[in-house]
This record gives C-alpha cells, sequence and structure tokens, in this order.
C-alpha cells in the first residue's frame, strides 16, 4: 500500500565518499562531479545519505562518464531500497531462525522502531532469499567479463548478538551482489573459502579488496587473494586511528574530575566562615526589582 503520510525526517546524515581516486580503467583521476541522496530506514533510525560520486573524464576510457560510487554505500543499502542490509538480515534471522511469522516481525520491527507496514516485511522476506540465493548467472558473467576486473567488498552484518552473521561479498565497478550467506561463525577460513567461491565463480581479476579491516576479514583476504591488495574502509580507519586519542583525554577528565574533588570540602568551611559573598559593580548589576 502506497505510503499517505510524509515520511519522517533523517535524523542522522552520513556523507560518503569512494575511497578509490584513480580510474580502474585508465588509471587518471576520477574527479567527484555529483552527488546523489537517498535516505535509508536502518536498525539506528532514519540516515540521510550523501553519496559523493566520481566519473572519469578521458574520452579514450573504457569507462568514460560511468558513475563510480562510495564503496561503502553497499554495506549500508542495496541498490534501489528504501531499508538497510542490517533491516534485511534482522527479518532473515527472525524468520529462519527463530521462525517467527511475518505479523511478529512486523510487531518487533515496529518496536525497535522501524517504520514498516506488514506487506513490506513480506518482500524484504523475498528481498532477502533473493539475496542469500544470488548465484552468479552468464549475463551477469559476461558483464564483469566486459568490465575486465573486478574490485570486491565484503562486509558482515550482525543485527544482534549471537545472531548469524549475513555476509555480503560485491563488486564495486558494477555495483552488484556476488554472493551473500547467512554465517554462524566467521572465523578466517570460513570467509576465505566464501572469496575463493566469488574468483572462481567470476574468473575475472581482482584489482583490489575493500573491508572495514576485521582480523579475521584481515586474514581470510591474505589466505584466499596473498597478491591483491586491501584498502581499509576510511570511517573505520579514523575510527580506529581516534580511539588512542580518545581514551587520553577520558584519562584527563578522570584526572582533572580527582583535582575538583577537592572543593566540596572547602565549601562547608566557606558557609560556616559567613564570608561575605563577592558584589558586582554598580555599573553591571541589573537594576533592582523592588522599589
Ligand atoms: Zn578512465
Amino acid at each position: 500500500m502506497a505510503r499517505r503520510e510524509a515520511r519522517a525526517r533523517a535524523g542522522r546524515e552520513r556523507v560518503l565518499r569512494p575511497l578509490r581516486t584513480l580510474c580502474p580503467g585508465c588509471g587518471r583521476r576520477m574527479g567527484i562531479r555529483y552527488e546523489n541522496r537517498r535516505t535509508v530506514a536502518t536498525l539506528q533510525g532514519l540516515v540521510r545519505l550523501r553519496l559523493k560520486i566520481r566519473r572519469c573524464e578521458e574520452v579514450a576510457c573504457a569507462r568514460h562518464r560511468r558513475p563510480y560510487r562510495p564503496e561503502g554505500e553497499g554495506a549500508i543499502v542495496l541498490p534501489q531500497h528504501e531499508f538497510g542490509l542490517d533491516v534485511m538480515a534482522l527479518v532473515g534471522a527472525l524468520r529462519y531462525r527463530e521462525h517467527r511469522s511475518v505479523p511478529e516481525i512486523h510487531r518487533l520491527l515496529l518496536e525497535r522502531g522501524v517504520a514498516v507496514c506488514e506487506r513490506t516485511v513480506t518482500n524484504l522476506l523475498d528481498r532477502y532469499d533473493e539475496l542469500v540465493a544470488t548465484v552468479l548467472d552468464e549475463p551477469r558473467r559476461v558483464a564483469l567479463v566486459a568490465q575486465q576486473r573486478v574490485i570486491l567488498a565484503i562486509d558482515g552484518l550482525q543485527p544482534d548478538v549471537g545472531h548469524e552473521v549475513l555476509w555480503v561479498i560485491r563488486d564495486c565497478l558494477s555495483g552488484q551482489v556476488l554472493l551473500a550467506r547467512s554465517l554462524l561463525s566467521a572465523t578466517a577460513s570460513d570467509l576465505a573459502a566464501l572469496l575463493g567461491e566469488v574468483v572462481s565463480a567470476t574468473d575475472v581479476p581482482v584489482a583490489g579488496m575493500v573491508s572495514d579491516g576485521q582480523h579475521s576479514i584481515r586474514l581470510a583476504v591474505q589466505q584466499a587473494l596473498p597478491d591483491v591488495p586491501h584498502q581499509l574502509c576510511h570511517f573505520h580507519y579514523l575510527r580506529e586511528a581516534a580511539r588512542p586519542i580518545f581514551d587520553a583525554d577520558r584519562h584527563a577528565k578522570k584526572e582533572l574530575k580527582k583535582q575538583l574533588r577537592g572543593i566540596r570540602l572547602i565549601e562547608p568551611r566557606w558557609r560556616d566562615a559567613r564570608i561575605p559573598r563577592p558584589r558586582r559593580c554598580a555599573a553591571t548589576a541589573p537594576p533592582c526589582a523592588r522599589p
């Protein structure tokens, strides 16, 4: 059923830029040419995505004027979807792991603040089934062969602690999902097997790998694709880099509070001594309300 009232405004905004700056076709620099905006419903609320799109302007290049979208976009939401991958992973986990019915899943999503109707839950379940059944058919394989290389991105979505993790492997050049699996464990050898499956199915050279740098993913890439450059997502990279500064700042705050605790001992002594409060200067004092 069509939405009958305006959608609420997104509470957060995220700006995503492509990590890659050089054209995969000719190696020349790709400038940011325009911006796409989309609003996505996630388990953390509505998010407004501002996506900076790069494009190669070299006329002789095979990728002339073909958009290169931020690699991080596919980790949040699939193309042309309104609900985030985390919502889809939760719907799949509730249906197939906890055997919940559609009305129950609908109620649980509403309790978690996801504005969704029951019919959409059925659609999300269908999309989840399609996602985990993704196979690389012949037309898609031909399209990958035509672009001569793939840049793989791997992300794991775990809606809640204890749930299975939905692992999604995408190609950043075409934006296609190449493989999606729900796994309870995520050891390096499990992930290396998934990467190996994608590499053998595509049969196209892997030019690069993008991930959030999780330890098991690093080991899996080292195992399955030892010679492929591995780029860490800038968001996660900067967050990790800022962690020592945040810890040092928290320590400084704790030390400062220790010093200030001494004021509590001085305050009663000040009251007992009835030391007059300092008076304001007549020029700056507000006019007295009493006559
Ligand atoms: Zn180019």
